[in-house]
């Protein structure tokens, strides 16, 4: 599965916990991040990432872009909704291109950690036979 990380700055500390809680699961799946969460996570857990742009400067979009395209199957963006972000229509598009696709999306640890288990469950299997549709 094709696997997205992003956290908005102060919730950086929050997923890279997350990625090292569940290093062993995640390390079966290819990854992607925006730039500098990906560098963070990346550093933290030597996991492979595939590094996008960084959130204000477009990578939010490229993501987004992925999603469109049928090649994303599963975000974790952990926003910070305590904080103005220059970059908030990319964030707003990319929640949105999730519920159009109907993608699943965690945006905080909560549902980040039942998102994984439903992972592991094979309960996302479904993306498999639509990736095949391609
Ligand atoms: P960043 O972008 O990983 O480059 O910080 C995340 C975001 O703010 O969308």
């Amino acid at each position: 599965m094709k696997i997205a990380l992003i956290a908005h700055d102060r919730k950086k500390d929050n997923l890279i916990q997350f990625a090292i809680a569940y290093r062993g699961i995640l390390k079966e799946h290819d990854l992607y991040a925006t730039g500098t969460t990906g560098t963070m996570i990346e550093a933290e857990t030597a996991l492979p990432i595939t590094k996008f742009r960084s959130g204000p400067l477009g990578g939010d979009q490229q993501i987004g872009a992925m999603i469109a395209n049928n090649d994303m199957d599963m975000v974790f963006f952990f926003r910070d909704p305590l904080t103005a972000q220059p970059h908030e229509p990319d964030v707003m598009a990319l929640v949105r291109l999730c519920d159009l696709y109907h993608i699943p999306l965690a945006t905080n640890m909560g549902t980040a950690e039942i998102l994984l288990k439903g992972l592991q469950e094979g309960f996302v299997d479904w993306r498999i036979l639509e990736e095949r549709r391609k």
